[in-house]
C-alpha cells in the first residue's frame, strides 16, 4: 500500500507514530513561513503542518506549489493539535511532514469539490468523477451499497436464489417503450432491452427454482422526470406455491429489515387499503399517509342551495386543513390560482374557514346558510380553526385536482416530513384500464397478472371492474414497489392477451414460449418488483433518484459526461445493415 493509514483514522492515541497518508490536496493554507494542507481521502480529512523552522526549506517550496486536488503521498509525524477542530473526527492531530511527494498534479477542478458546491448540475454531470469526490455524494452511493447489502442479505436468508437474466431479450409489455439494439449477424433483426425481466422470472417459477430474486438493471424509454431514469435498479422477486398474503408478508420483512439496519428505523405495521378507497379518500393510487386530510364528498349537502357551479358538477369534494384557517385572503387567492394553472386545471376553489370565535365564513356565503356551512364543517369533522377547500367538476379530473391540492396543503402545513416513514400497501387495482388515445383495453400492470376469480365473470360485460390480484408498496406517497399473482395456465393468459386486443397469432408469436411453458407443469406463482432507486432516495429523504445513480441521465436521457448517445460510423450502419432516415 502507498499508505500507512487512512485520512479519517488518525486520533490522538497515534500521536508520535511515523505514518504515511496518500490523497488529495482539499486545501492549501499558506501563511509564509507555516502552511496548512488539508488531505483528503474517501475516509476523511487530516490537516498536515509543514514549518519553516523544523522543515526542511525544499519541503516548504514543495508544499506551496500544491494545488486543488493534487494526489499526493506524505509522510510525517502525528502530533497534537494546539488548536483542535472538533468538526471533524482528526481534529485533534495532525501531520509534521517530513517526506512529500506529488503523485499526480491536478488542473484547477471547474467546480468545488466541497459538500456546498458552486457546480450547477450539467457541469457536475458533465465531470460527474470530480462531483463523486465530494461527501454528500459519495454518501448517497454509500447508503445504496448498504442498501443492495442488506437485500442480499434478507434474501439469502430467507431461501432466495440470486439469478442473472439476459439483458438482450425480446420485448416485455411494462407499459413503456422499448430500447432495441440492432444485430450485426442477424440483419434486419433487434434484441430489446427487458423493461423488467418478469417472462424470466416467471420461467425460472417453472423450473422450480421457487424463490428467486435479482438486483437488476431494467430499461424504459419513457419520457424523463426527476425520479426516473432510462435505465433503472430494480431488486426483482418472484415465488412459488405462494398466496398474496405470503409475498406481502415475505416483502414488508425486507422493508422492515432495510429500515432497521441501513437507517435504525423499526417501521410500524405496513397499513393495508384497496385502490378503490386509495381512489376516493386520496384521489391517488399513492397516497402520502403522513397526514391525514381525507377527501369528503359533498354533493348531498352542497347540491341543490342555487349555486350553480355545485349543482351542475359530477362531484363536490373537499379537504379539511387543520389549523389553517388563518390563511390570508391573499394566501387563499394565490392557492386558487396555483389549482387552476394548467398542470392541475381546476376552474376554481371554494373556501370556508371555521374562524376561532365559532363563526364560518365562506367564499360562497350568498349561497348557504350558517347552518348549511355548520353541516359541510360536521362532515369534514373540521373545529375552530380549520380551513375547507373544496373543488368540483367531473369525478375522475377533480379527485386529481384535490390530490395535488392536498400534496400542495401538506407541504405548506410541513406535514411531509422527511424524517417520518408511513408505508402502505395499495391493494386490488384494476386489471385493465381504458385507453383513450388507443380506443382499447390495456394491462393496468401487466398482462400477466391475474383477475381476482370472482371477477372473472365480469370480463365479458364490463372489463373495467375486473380486480386484479395486484399491490404496490407506496411509503410517503411514493411508489416504491409493485407486483402481483400471475396467471399460470395457458386458457387464462390466452384469455387475457384476447382482452387486450391481442390476435391468436401475435399472441401465440410474442409470448408462445411463456403459454408453452405453462403447459409443462407451471406452479401457481407470483412476485414483486422494488424499484431500488426510488427505495435509496426516500431512505436519503431526497425527491430525485439521479443522486443515487453513479453516472445518471440527464433530464434528456443523456449521459453528459460520456456524450451519449451519439451517431455511430456509416461503417458500423453498414455492419448493422441499417440505414438512417434521418441527415446527421
Ligand atoms: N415486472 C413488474 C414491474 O416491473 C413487477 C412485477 O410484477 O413483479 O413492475
Amino acid at each position: 500500500m502507498l499508505r500507512t493509514h487512512t485520512c479519517g483514522e488518525l486520533r490522538l492515541d497515534h500521536v508520535n507514530q511515523e505514518v504515511t497518508l496518500a490523497g488529495w490536496v482539499q486545501r492549501v493554507r499558506n501563511k509564509g513561513g507555516l502552511i496548512w494542507v488539508d488531505l483528503r481521502d474517501r475516509y476523511g480529512m487530516t490537516q498536515l503542518i509543514f514549518e519553516e523552522d523544523s522543515s526542511e526549506k525544499a519541503l516548504l517550496e514543495k508544499a506551496a506549489e500544491l494545488g486543488r486536488e493534487f494526489v499526493v503521498q506524505t509522510t510525517g509525524k502525528v502530533i497534537e493539535r494546539s488548536a483542535k477542530n472538533d468538526k471533524i473526527p482528526t481534529g485533534s492531530i495532525e501531520i509534521k511532514v517530513t517526506t512529500l511527494e506529488v503523485l499526480n498534479a491536478a488542473k484547477v477542478p471547474p467546480f468545488k469539490i466541497e459538500d456546498e458546491t458552486d457546480g450547477g448540475e450539467e457541469l457536475r454531470m458533465k465531470y460527474r468523477y470530480l462531483d463523486l469526490r465530494r461527501n454528500v455524494i459519495r454518501e448517497k452511493l454509500q447508503l445504496r451499497h448498504k442498501m443492495m447489502q442488506e437485500t442480499r442479505k434478507y434474501m439469502d436468508a430467507q431461501d432466495f436464489i440470486e439469478v442473472e437474466t439476459p439483458v438482450l431479450i425480446k420485448s416485455t409489455p411494462e407499459g413503456a417503450r422499448d430500447f432495441v439494439v440492432p444485430s450485426r449477424t442477424n440483419a434486419g433483426e433487434f434484441y430489446a432491452l427487458p423493461q423488467s425481466p418478469q417472462t424470466f422470472k416467471q420461467l425460472l417459477m417453472v423450473s422450480g427454482f421457487d424463490r428467486y430474486f435479482q438486483i437488476v438493471k431494467c430499461f424504459r424509454d419513457e419520457d424523463l422526470r426527476a425520479d426516473r431514469q432510462p435505465e433503472f435498479t430494480q431488486i426483482d422477486c418472484e415465488m412459488s406455491f405462494v398466496t398474496q398474503e405470503d409475498i406481502l408478508n415475505t416483502f414488508e420483512g425486507l422493508t422492515k429489515h432495510l429500515f432497521s439496519q441501513v437507517k435504525g428505523v423499526e417501521l410500524e405495521e405496513v397499513k393495508r387499503m384497496t385502490y378503490a378507497d386509495a381512489m376516493k379518500y386520496y384521489g391517488n393510487d399513492k397516497p402520502d399517509l403522513r397526514f391525514d386530510m381525507k377527501f369528503v364528498e359533498l354533493n348531498e349537502l352542497a347540491q341543490g342551495k342555487g349555486f350553480s357551479i355545485f349543482d351542475g358538477a359530477e362531484l363536490v369534494v373537499g379537504i379539511c386543513a387543520k389549523g389553517a384557517a388563518e390563511y390570508t385572503r391573499k394566501q387563499l387567492d394565490a392557492l386558487t390560482e396555483w389549482v387552476k394553472r394548467p398542470q392541475i386545471g381546476a376552474k376554481g376553489m371554494i373556501y370556508a374557514k371555521y374562524n376561532a370565535d365559532g363563526t364560518i365564513k365562506s367564499s360562497v356565503d350568498k349561497f348557504y346558510s350558517a347552518d348549511d356551512l355548520q353541516d359541510w364543517a360536521d362532515a369534514f369533522g373540521a373545529s375552530q380553526g380549520d380551513l375547507m377547500l373544496i373543488l368540483s367538476g367531473d369525478a375522475d379530473k377533480v379527485r386529481k385536482q384535490l390530490s395535488e391540492l392536498r400534496l400542495k396543503m401538506g407541504e405548506e402545513l410541513g406535514l411531509r416530513d422527511r424524517t417520518i416513514f408511513k408505508p402502505l400497501w395499495v391493494m386490488d387495482f384494476p386489471l385493465l384500464e381504458w385507453d383513450e388515445e388507443t380506443s382499447r383495453f390495456h394491462a393496468m400492470h401487466h398482462p400477466f397478472t391475474s383477475p381476482k376469480k370472482e371477477d372473472m365473470a365480469l370480463l365479458d360485460t364490463d372489463p373495467g371492474a375486473v380486480r386484479a390480484n395486484a399491490y404496490d408498496l407506496v411509503i410517503n406517497g411514493v411508489e416504491i414497489g409493485g407486483g402481483s399473482i400471475r396467471i399460470h395456465d395457458r386458457a387464462t393468459q390466452q384469455l387475457m392477451f384476447k382482452h387486450l386486443g391481442f390476435t391468436e397469432e401475435e399472441a401465440q408469436k410474442q409470448f408462445g414460449f411463456l403459454m408453452e411453458a405453462f403447459e409443462y407443469g407451471a406452479p401457481p406463482h407470483g412476485g414483486i418488483a422494488f424499484g431500488f432507486d426510488r427505495l435509496c432516495a426516500i431512505f436519503g429523504g431526497s425527491d430525485s433518484i439521479r443522486d443515487y445513480i453513479a453516472f445518471p441521465k440527464n433530464n434528456s436521457g443523456r449521459d453528459v459526461m460520456i456524450d451519449s448517445p451519439s451517431s455511430i460510423a456509416d461503417e458500423q450502419l453498414k455492419e448493422l445493415s441499417i440505414q438512417l432516415a434521418i441527415k446527421k
